[in-house]
C-alpha cells in the first residue's frame, strides 16, 4: 500500500531524488556499457544500462535481447520515433512484473520500465530507451494469469475482470458468449486495456457512457515502487483516479474490472451529409443530448479525404459517385454518423428499433435532402469495422508506414473558428491525401475530473469536440503531414482556441505544465507518491527527456 507522506515532504523528496537520478544518470551514461563486465558469474545479454544482478531474479529467462525482440519494442504504430530498450520482458505472471519494478526501485541507479500494450502509440510513448519494455500481451498465454472472467453482483451488475494486456476485441468475443458487452469503445479493437485506460478510450458511444476510463470499477496496479495495489473509487481511490488517463506514469495496470451491459445482435447504421458546418454540429449536439442513439460520430469528406477509407467502407460505388458529384460543388462535406442498436438477446429491450423508430430519432435534422444512407450490420461487424481496412492495408504493405496523427479536444464555443481556421483554411487547401478526419462532440459530464485525463478547461460548456487528423505517409511525404500538424497547433495557439491534445506529445516542461494547467500540481504530487524514482513509461517524456 502506498504510504501517505505529507504532500510538501513528498514534493521536496521528489525534487531531491529527481536531481540525484538525473545527475547520476548523466555521470554513468558513458560507463554504463561496462556494467555487465563487473561480474563474470552471469553471461550478460545486455551491453547498456541494466545491472547484471537483474539476472539473479527468477525472471532472468523471460528477458529477451535478440534483435527481433529489441526491434519490435523500439518502434510503434507511428513509426516516427525509434528507441532501443536494453531488454524486453515477456512476463509469465503479474509477480514477474512486480519483481522487475521492485528491483529497479531498489537499485542505486533505477532503470526505466515501459508497459507495452500493442505499441499503437504514435510517438514512442510505450518505449524505454536502455530500459526494459514489458510486453503485457505475453501474460495472455499463461493459464494461471487473469484471463477474462465475466461476473456480476447486484450492486455493480455485470462486469468483466480482464488482464491489462488483453485487447478490446478479446473482451468483446469473451463477453458476447454471455449476451453481454462493454459499454464504451474505441473505433479500433486491437488496442490493449492498459493502453487505452492510460489515455481515455473514446468512440461514438462516449457521449452516452463516457470514455472507457469512466467505465472501470476496480484495478490492480503495480506502482513505481513495485507494490501491487487493488484500487477502486472507494479503496485507494487516489491511485485509481491517477492511473486512469495517467499516461502510464503512476503504475502498471495488471487487471481492470470493466462495466458490461446487454449486447444487441444487430445495429442500424446511418450516415447523413451536410455542406454547412454549423447545421452539422447543431445536429450532432442535438443527437448527443437526447436519449436514443447508441453512437454518434462525424467526419469530413473532401477530395483529399475520400468517403470510404481504411476506417470503414460504408458507401456503395453508386453512393460514392453521387458524393463525388457533390464534391464538385463543395470543397468539404461533413458526414454525420449515427447508430442504433437492436435485436437484443433478451428481446425485451427492443423499443423503437424499427426503421420508422430510427428515422423518428432523426426527424428535424438538416442534412442535405437525398443524402441519407442506411445499412444494417451485425453488432460485432460494426464494432470491428476498422479491422478489414487494416487487413487490406497490411496485405498491400500500407499499414506499417509512418502515422503522424494529431488528436485534439476543442471547446464547443470555438468549434466554428476551428472549422474556419483548420478544416477550411489549412486542410482543404492541401493537395495531398490527409487521411480520415474525425469530428464529433462529447458530453463533459461523462468525464470524471478526478482522473488524470485532460479535457478543455471551459467548465461552463456542457460539451467539447474531439478531432482526429489521421494521416499516414503511405502516399504523402511525412514532412508534409508533420508541417500540417504544426500549422494546426500554431493556429490553435495564436487564435487562443484552448484545444488540448489527446495522446499529448510535448518536448518541454513548460508545454506539459500548460497542458495540465491547474492540474499540473496534482500530477506532480501523484508522480512523487506512486513513482518517485521516475521509472515508468519514460517514452511519454514528461519527467525524462527521452
Ligand atoms: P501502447 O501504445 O502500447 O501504450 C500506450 C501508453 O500506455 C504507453 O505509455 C504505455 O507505457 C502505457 N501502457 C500500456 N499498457 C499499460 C498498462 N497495462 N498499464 C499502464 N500503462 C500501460 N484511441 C481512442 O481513444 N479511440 C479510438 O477510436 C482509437 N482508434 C485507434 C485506431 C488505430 C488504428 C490506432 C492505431 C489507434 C487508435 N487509438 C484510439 C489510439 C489508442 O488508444 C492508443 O494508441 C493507445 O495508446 C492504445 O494503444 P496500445 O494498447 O497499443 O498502447
Amino acid at each position: 500500500m502506498p504510504k501517505a507522506f505529507p504532500t510538501s515532504f513528498n514534493m521536496v523528496l521528489f525534487a531531491i531524488i529527481s536531481f540525484l537520478v538525473f545527475s547520476i544518470s548523466i555521470e554513468t551514461s558513458s560507463s554504463s556499457s561496462s556494467l555487465c563486465s563487473w561480474t563474470t558469474s552471469f553471461p550478460c545479454p545486455w551491453t547498456t544500462s541494466l545491472p547484471p544482478e537483474l539476472l539473479t531474479l527468477d525472471i532472468a529467462n523471460r528477458f529477451h535481447t535478440d534483435k527481433t525482440a529489441i526491434e519490435s519494442a523500439s518502434i510503434d504504430f507511428g513509426k516516427l520515433v525509434r528507441l532501443n530498450p536494453a531488454a524486453v520482458l515477456n512476463p509469465s505472471s503479474v509477480q514477474d512484473i512486480v519483481n522487475l519494478v521492485e528491483f529497479s526501485y531498489n537499485s542505486p541507479i533505477p532503470f526505466s520500465i515501459a508497459a507495452k500494450g500493442r505499441g499503437h502509440s504514435v510517438r514512442g510513448q510505450a518505449m524505454a530507451k536502455n530500459g526494459v519494455v514489458v510486453e503485457m500481451e505475453a501474460l495472455k498465454h499463461h493459464n494461471n494469469e487473469i484471463g477474462i472472467r465475466v461476473l456480476g453482483n447486484p450492486k455493480l451488475g455485470f462486469y468483466a475482470d480482464v488482464g491489462g494486456g488483453h485487447l478490446w476485441i478479446d473482451i468483446l468475443l469473451a463477453t458476447l458468449g454471455h449476451g453481454l458487452a462493454p459499454v464504451s469503445w474505441t473505433d479500433y479493437l486491437f488496442l490493449s486495456i492498459g493502453g487505452t485506460l492510460s489515455n481515455a478510450g473514446i468512440s461514438g458511444q462516449s457521449f452516452r457512457f463516457g470514455p472507457q476510463i469512466s467505465n472501470v470499477y476496480e484495478m490492480d496496479i503495480i506502482t513505481g515502487k513495485g507494490e501491487l495495489v487493488t484500487c477502486s473509487k472507494r479503496v485507494n481511490s487516489d491511485l485509481f483516479y491517477a492511473v486512469l488517463g495517467g499516461l502510464g506514469q503512476f503504475g502498471i495496470i495488471t487487471r481492470a474490472r470493466i462495466a458490461l451491459q446487454k449486447a444487441p445482435n444487430r445495429v442500424k447504421w446511418i450516415r447523413m451529409l451536410y455542406e454547412d458546418f454549423s447545421s452539422f454540429t447543431r445536429d450532432q449536439e442535438h443527437l448527443i443530448s437526447i436519449d436514443g442513439p447508441d453512437y454518434v460520430e462525424g467526419s469530413l469528406i473532401m477530395n483529399q479525404s475520400p468517403p470510404n477509407n481504411w476506417r470503414s467502407s460504408f458507401f456503395s460505388p453508386s453512393d460514392q459517385s453521387r458524393i463525388s458529384s457533390l464534391l464538385t460543388k463543395h470543397t468539404i462535406i461533413y458526414c454525420l454518423e449515427v447508430v442504433k442498436y437492436y435485436d437484443y438477446v433478451d428481446n425485451l429491450t427492443n423499443i423503437n428499433t424499427t426503421d420508422e423508430g430510427v428515422e423518428a430519432l432523426l426527424k428535424g435534422l438538416s442534412f442535405l435532402p437525398g443524402f441519407f444512407f442506411k445499412k444494417e450490420e451485425s453488432f460485432v461487424g460494426f464494432l470491428n469495422r476498422v479491422r478489414s481496412g487494416e487487413l487490406e492495408l497490411q496485405a498491400k504493405g500500407k499499414w506499417d508506414v509512418p502515422h503522424p496523427w494529431l488528436n485534439l479536444f476543442v471547446p464547443t464555443s470555438r468549434i466554428m473558428d476551428f472549422n474556419a481556421g483548420v478544416f477550411v483554411d489549412i486542410l482543404s487547401k492541401q493537395s495531398n491525401n490527409t487521411g480520415p478526419i474525425l469530428v464529433y462532440p462529447l458530453n463533459r459530464n461523462k468525464w470524471d475530473e478526478r482522473t488524470s485525463a485532460v479535457i478543455p478547461a471551459e467548465e461552463e460548456e456542457e460539451t467539447f469536440y474531439t478531432i482526429g487528423v489521421l494521416g499516414s505517409s503511405e502516399e504523402v511525404d511525412m514532412k508534409i503531414l508533420e508541417n500540417q500538424n504544426k500549422e494546426i497547433l500554431e493556429f490553435c495557439e495564436k487564435a487562443g482556441i484552448g484545444a488540448k491534445q489527446y495522446f499529448p506529445h510535448y518536448t518541454t516542461k513548460k508545454d506539459w505544465m500548460n497542458h495540465f494547467g491547474s492540474r499540473w500540481g496534482t500530477f506532480l504530487q501523484r508522480k512523487a507518491q506512486y513513482d518517485p524514482r521516475m521509472i515508468l513509461s519514460p517514452g511519454q517524456r514528461i519527467f525524462t527527456s527521452i
